[in-house]
This record gives structure tokens, sequence and C-alpha cells, in this order.
């Protein structure tokens, strides 16, 4: 039987089957996964292959195969600092909710999100909550911060969550997906999935809020069915994802308007910095690339001596 993971809690896997049941499962032998060195051999989204086993009690399984995954995120490890923490797989689209004020998205942490988001071929669609408080100079600002996105490709939305305006859309492009909400704790997270579906609560508050500071707790990412056909995958406690070590050569790749131009640079190793003949600054100067992205990424560039982590969204 193939199904679906849903939830995992230590050893035991809730995996969905194909005809629609929740049957707790257990791995048998050992999973050799390719690429990664992870503390959790299975995620919630993951595809798996299980065996029923009749227990005296309940219907239980035992999981022997997984299939590859189209995509993951990860954290790492609490305990074991070298290691990996798979928080989900399997997403067709993560929402990154931006609120201009209360609280401020800055264009660097949306460029860095967008970069981890991009290295890990995750499709980000930009959502614009609380369009309701904007006026004068928020109204633009946010118009402006939708241009400078739209303009390299990235799909977003403008939403009121506590209007309810926008939902239809989103919606619309949740149905037959696997999606994931992340931003800043107050953005409206809680608010956006209730208005979707309201009988349903998440834990989306992250560790602090719930007056767990400073503790290492171990969140568990869970899937949910909506009722419109969409799942959602809530990850409490994780407002962001993180962790990729990239060389400095690659990051221009993952800023997809710069990675248009880079064939055009007299340097094939252009950094796009200092170097004579550069395309992407050539586009900068005509206005083409805008500075706020050109700016983020010289702050991502110079960020670590050799790699770039982004294991940490300090904003
Ligand atoms: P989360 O931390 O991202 O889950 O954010 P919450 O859903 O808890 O929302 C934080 C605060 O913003 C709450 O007081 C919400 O009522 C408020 N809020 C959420 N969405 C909107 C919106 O569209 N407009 C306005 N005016 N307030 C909102
Ligand atoms: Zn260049």
């Amino acid at each position: 039987m193939t199904g679906t993971v849903y939830k995992s809690t230590g050893s035991w896997y809730t995996v969905k089957s194909e005809a629609g049941d929740f049957i707790e499962c257990r791995i048998k032998g050992k999973f050799r996964m390719k690429g990664i060195k992870s503390t959790n051999p299975i995620a919630v989204g993951d595809i798996v292959d299980f065996e029923l086993e009749e227990s005296s009690d309940k219907t239980t399984g035992t999981i022997h195969n997984i299939h590859e995954r189209k995509n993951y995120i990860v954290r790492k490890s609490v305990n074991l600092s070298h290691q990996m923490h798979i928080i989900a797989s399997n997403l067709d689209y993560v929402f990154l909710l931006i609120t201009v004020n209360n609280p401020p998205t800055t264009f660097n942490f949306i460029d860095r999100f967008l970069v981890t988001a991009e290295a890990y071929g995750i499709e980000t669609i930009l959502v614009f909550n609380k369009i309701d408080t904007l006026k004068d100079d928020t109204l633009d600002e946010q118009l402006y911060m939708q241009y400078v996105y739209q303009q390299i490709g990235y799909k977003c939305l403008r939403v009121s969550a506590a209007e309810g305006k926008g939902i239809d859309e989103l919606k619309e492009i949740m149905i037959g997906k696997i999606t994931m909400f992340s931003g800043h704790s107050g953005v409206g997270k809680s608010t956006l999935v209730n208005a979707m579906e309201p009988s349903l609560h998440l834990k989306t508050k992250t560790i602090s809020e719930q007056s767990m500071q400073g503790q290492h707790t171990t969140t568990f990412a869970e899937m949910y069915d909506l009722s419109f056909g969409a799942k959602i995958i809530d990850t409490p406690g994780i407002k962001g994802f993180g962790i990729v070590d990239m060389e400095k050569s690659e990051i221009s790749g993952y800023f997809p308007e710069f990675f248009k131009l880079q064939d055009q640079c007299k340097f094939n190793n252009c950094l796009h910095k200092d170097e004579p003949k550069c395309a992407v600054k050539e586009a900068l100067e005509k206005d083409e690339i805008s500075w706020t992205r050109y700016n983020s990424y010289l702050k991502i560039l110079e960020g670590d001596d050799e790699h770039y982590r982004t294991d940490d969204y300090a904003n």
C-alpha cells in the first residue's frame, strides 16, 4: 500500500492510505536516504509504501519504502548540530505572508527567504496581508514591494484575513496542492487559515508565544486536509526554514533576475560586485534590476567568509 505521511511523533508515523484511512505506522529496517543526513528518516509530506500488520487491538503498519522527494525543507537538529531535521517534504507552494508594518517585513528578510526557497526548489507565493490597514505611505510601500517581486516573476497576492478579502483567489491556488504558510509572527498566518477553514485551529503560534521561551522543545509538523481540497502543513514554532550552505558563486543563481543575465557577464565566475563588464551591474544602472534586491544580494554575499547560512531568520 502507498500513502502520505501526515504526522510524525518520534517512532510512529500517521500515514493516510490512498483509500483515505489513517494508519499508525512504524519503520521496518534501515532507510538509506540519498543526499541528506537527517535525524528523522521520514517526514511529513513523504510518500511511503507500507504493509498492514494485524495486532490484537488495532491495525498498524510498517513502512518499508519511501518515494523520492520532490523537495524538502530542513532545520538544524537541536541535539546533533551537524545533522539536519527534515521538517516537511513534497511542498507545492510556500506562502510567505508579508505585512508592511505591524510587524514590518523587510526586503532583506524576503530576499533571504526567497534565496533559501529557490535553493530548495520550492515555489514561493508572496501574500501581502492586512491590506485593510494600508493608507498613504504604507499603501505606496506595499505596492512598491509587490512591483519589485512581480517584475522578477514571483506571484503576489493582496489579502485581508480580517475582512476576508482575496481569500477566494488564495483558496483557488491551493486546491489539490500541499502548501505551507510562513512569515514573521503576527503577520496573520492563523487568522488567514481560520478565515479559510474556521473549524481548524492551527498551532501556528511560535514557541515564545506559548511562553516556553528558551526551551528547546521538539515541534512536530502536521498535515491537514482542508474542506475545499487543499492540504496544508502546519509547523508550530518554526517561522522560516533554512540551513543551506552555499558557495558565494552559487548565491546569484538563486536571484532569478540575476541568473538570467549571468551568461552576459565578461567573467563566467562573476560575483557581480567589482568585476568589469558585469551584465547584472549594467542592468542595475538601467533600473532593470532593483537596488533593494542588489543590496540584499551583497548582504548575503558578505554574510560569511566561506559559506552563507540561513538557519537564522533574524530580521
Ligand atoms: P500569526 O502569528 O502569523 O499567526 O498572526 P495572527 O493570525 O495571530 O495575527 C496577529 C494579529 O494580526 C491578530 O491580532 C490578528 O487579528 C491581526 N490580523 C491578522 N490578519 C489581519 C488583517 O488582515 N487585517 C488586520 N487589520 N489585522 C489582522
Ligand atoms: Zn556579473
